[in-house]
């Protein structure tokens, strides 16, 4: 990938904007210039080599501000970050350029006790955020599992679901996000806000239209949830028994399956596998029995593993991406796909399972998807090259699945294929250059 070279005055610009740190190192930079696209072995050669020229810190919304019109001024790419925990490239510098760490905007601005509604900077872990507003009796919707290091901003701009996704459906699902704050790179570059309605068009298009400053987000009543686990003899019990709790009267913020294969490559505070397929539960206190009820009629085992310690690593960290953070640990050649499979469910699954074997494990998370309950899988997947990983997801795809694929790098690639034009129409008010992480949007690059 090429890069832009940073003429000496644009340096001497940046250089001159208060509370703003510069990072020019070569070690640093290319570590900002990173993020966890290793994942992908599709990515991996289009990315690695990408880096920025410099990387900024603002310490204050001025500083942005300030960065914003030395991008325009002298037409530098500019590419946000947060923790850099994305996993296809969103805050890698495909055409170098600046990279603006966000991390030390990160307080809470505001919080609404009527409401529960929240007011923070975009660089505030998602972790702190969580602990902040437990203190008000309150608790993050949805996050993923990456929770203790990713940023809140980086989720919105980056992130899609997780961690709460079979209450509270995704994050672009209409009332999670309330409003934001954001920087233009335009003339002005001041910052705006922009009403629950207009902030949509920067919700998951990885900050190619516009650098967020301040989130204003729902929140939901902080429940002690409980760590449960229940394990199967068959994948077709494990599945209805899913569905059994799923449909049942308790209040649930994490519902997993995994296949037994996976179960046994877990880190030990998953419980000693017994051989069986896995369903992992955080559920409210009041849950718990019903749970045990069910599992019983099914012949399961049911393990109460205990109240959910937030300080220790627990069942949440072996669910969502994390299932694939530790099938890799175990064996680098594990990659994986994304997609919402089609109802039944057992069909499909059974047919690619037949064809592919073991090369195809399955992961399932139960998810809330307009007002009803639907299985998204994020399945193991041994690399076996691009063109079996293509032929997969075509069989994926005869099958009724309907794939987000984290192979690509662009927002419509990874997502539904289609162009927002809203997205479009963001970038073309907020970044009238395109120098808002570029190369990410393919709408903007296809005008
Ligand atoms: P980054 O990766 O730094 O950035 C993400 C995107 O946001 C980039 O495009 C960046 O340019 C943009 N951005 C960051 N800050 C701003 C800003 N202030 N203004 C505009 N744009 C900005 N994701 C999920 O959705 N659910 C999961 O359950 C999940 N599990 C994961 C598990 C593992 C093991 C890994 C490696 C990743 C997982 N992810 C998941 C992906 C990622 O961790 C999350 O989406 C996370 O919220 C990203 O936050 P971040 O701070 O690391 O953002």
């Amino acid at each position: 990938m090429t890069s832009t070279q940073l003429s000496d005055t644009a340096l001497a610009d940046l250089r001159e904007i208060a509370d703003l740190e510069l990072i020019e190192k070569l070690a640093e930079r290319e570590h900002f210039s990173k993020d966890a696209f290793e994942y992908s072995p599709v990515l991996i050669p289009q990315l690695k080599d990408c880096l920025a020229d410099v990387v900024v810190r603002p310490l204050t919304v001025n500083a942005v501000e300030a960065v914003a019109g030395v991008c325009f001024r002298h037409q530098l790419p500019l590419t946000m970050r947060g923790s850099g925990t994305g996993n296809y490239g969103q805050s890698v510098p495909l055409k170098g350029g600046l990279v603006m760490l966000m991390g030390a905007l990160n307080q809470m601005l505001h919080y609404d006790s009527s409401t529960g509604v929240v007011t923070v900077q975009p660089g505030c872990f998602l972790r702190d955020l969580d602990q902040q507003l437990a203190q008000k009796g309150r608790q993050l919707r949805l996050m993923p599992s990456t929770w203790r290091t990713a940023t809140v901003g980086g989720f919105i701009a980056g992130g899609s679901g997780g961690i709460g996704s079979v209450r509270w459906g995704f994050l672009r699902d209409p009332g999670h996000l309330l409003g934001m704050h954001m920087v233009a790179i335009d003339s002005e570059h001041k910052e705006q806000y922009l009403s629950a309605l207009e902030a949509q068009a920067l919700n998951h298009a990885y900050g190619t239209n516009g650098i967020i400053t301040a989130l204003k987000l729902s929140t939901a009543p902080a429940v002690q949830w409980h760590e449960v686990c229940i394990d199967c003899q068959t994948w077709a019990d494990a599945v209805s028994l899913l569905k059994d709790c799923v449909g049942s009267a308790v209040d649930l913020h994490l519902c997993s399956l995994l296949e037994r294969p996976i179960v046994d490559q877990l880190p030990k505070w998953c419980g000693s596998s017994a051989g069986q397929h896995r369903l992992l539960f955080l559920v409210a206190p009041d849950g718990v029995s019903t749970l045990e009820e069910l599992a019983q009629k099914a012949g399961a085992t049911f393990t109460l593993v205990g109240v959910e310690r937030l300080s220790l690593a627990g069942l949440r960290e072996l669910t969502w991406n994390h299932t694939t953070l530790h099938m890799r640990a175990a064996d680098p050649a594990w990659t994986y796909l994304q997609m919402l499979l089609p109802q039944p469910e057992l069909p499909a699954m059974e047919a690619l399972k037949q064809q592919w074997g073991d090369n195809l494990l399955w992961h399932l998370e139960a998810v809330r998807q307009r007002g009803g309950t639907r299985l998204a899988a994020l399945p193991l997947v041994r690399w076996q090259g691009l063109e079996a990983l293509e032929r997969l997801m075509e069989h994926c795809r005869q099958l009724g699945a309907l794939i987000f694929n984290p192979h690509v790098i662009t927002v419509e690639d990874g997502g539904l294929g289609v162009v927002d034009g809203d997205q479009v129409a963001a970038k073309h008010r907020h970044d009238p250059l395109g120098l808002l992480n570029p190369g990410k949007l393919k709408g903007w690059s296809a005008r």
